[in-house]
């Protein structure tokens, strides 16, 4: 386990300084911030949630603002966004924090409506820079694929000394968070291209059922792949075939990997390039 977890966050560490998503609210320590983007963000995609933040924390850059305004105005302010009672959450905790302060919460947010496990923990974390790991449904992913865990939350819970040990919290959260969202997705993972790839347990495991004899040096061919196309606008496969040296028909296979993995994109006359977002 140390040695796997100490590759895990060593890997994940370099990924994240190159990769990281940046928002205006990443690295600051206010929680009224942090438990706002937590609680826009909670069935929303982040980039969705960003762009209401920045409404929000323009108009209410402190709960007693927020406290202090109508239903209607937060309601109006929210339209668009859905799942409306996250909105009339937001303001009822406003109201309880115009009297109580977070510090006065704290450890448990779980008072103010809306705050479960996860947010809690991401309070704890990003605010308060607590050792504790906030286990979103991308971290729970990522974890419960490398290490090959059922039990994700009892694994989580027993190592998280050990995952946590020379690593800030909230870099390690927010690693993993921008690593299930780009690359260790729910459909289709990107395990070609993952950081995690040498050492994942699913990547691996699936690996090895496909009994493919030279998988090392298919992994090989398709970093140098990716290579010629992120040095090139597109390439035809007949001149990746022959840059790489290998027969077409197993050039394919690589391609149709990659492609599946969501890096290219093969059009018709079998010209090939990096896909675009
Ligand atoms: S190798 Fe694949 S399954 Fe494993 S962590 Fe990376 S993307 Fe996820």
């Amino acid at each position: 386990m140390k040695n796997k977890s100490y590759l895990f966050k060593k890997n994940l560490r370099a990924w994240y300084k190159n990769n990281r998503r940046e928002f205006s609210w990443r690295e600051t320590k206010d929680p009224w911030k942090i438990y706002l983007i937590e609680i826009l963000s909670q069935q929303t995609q982040l980039q969705r949630a960003n762009k209401y933040y920045d409404k929000f924390i323009l108009e209410y850059p402190n709960p007693k603002k927020m406290a202090q305004d109508s239903k209607r105005r937060i309601l109006k302010l929210w339209s668009g966004l859905g799942y409306n009672n996250r909105a009339i959450r937001l303001h009822e905790s406003a109201k309880i924090l115009r009297e109580k302060s977070f510090n006065d919460l704290y450890p448990d947010f779980k008072q103010l409506p809306g705050v479960g496990d996860y947010t809690n923990s991401a309070l704890l974390s990003f605010a308060y820079g607590e050792k504790v790991i906030a286990t979103d449904v991308n971290i729970k992913r990522v974890i419960g694929r490398y290490f090959k865990k059922d039990s994700v939350d009892k694994f989580i819970k027993n190592n998280t000394k050990e995952l946590l040990y020379r690593f800030n919290s909230r870099d390690f959260n927010q690693a993993l968070m921008d690593l299930g969202s780009k690359i260790c997705t729910n459909r289709n993972p990107k395990c070609t291209i993952c950081p995690l790839e040498q050492e994942c347990m699913k990547y691996i495991n699936e690996e090895s059922k496909k009994q493919e004899p030279f998988k090392n040096s298919n992994r090989k061919k398709r970093g140098q792949i990716v290579n010629i196309l992120i040095n090139a606008e597109k390439v035809h496969s007949s001149e990746l075939a022959k840059k790489l040296n290998i027969e077409e028909n197993k050039l394919n296979k690589l391609l149709k990997d990659l492609e599946r993995d969501g890096v290219l994109y093969i059009s018709n006359n079998k010209y090939i390039e990096i896909k675009s977002n």
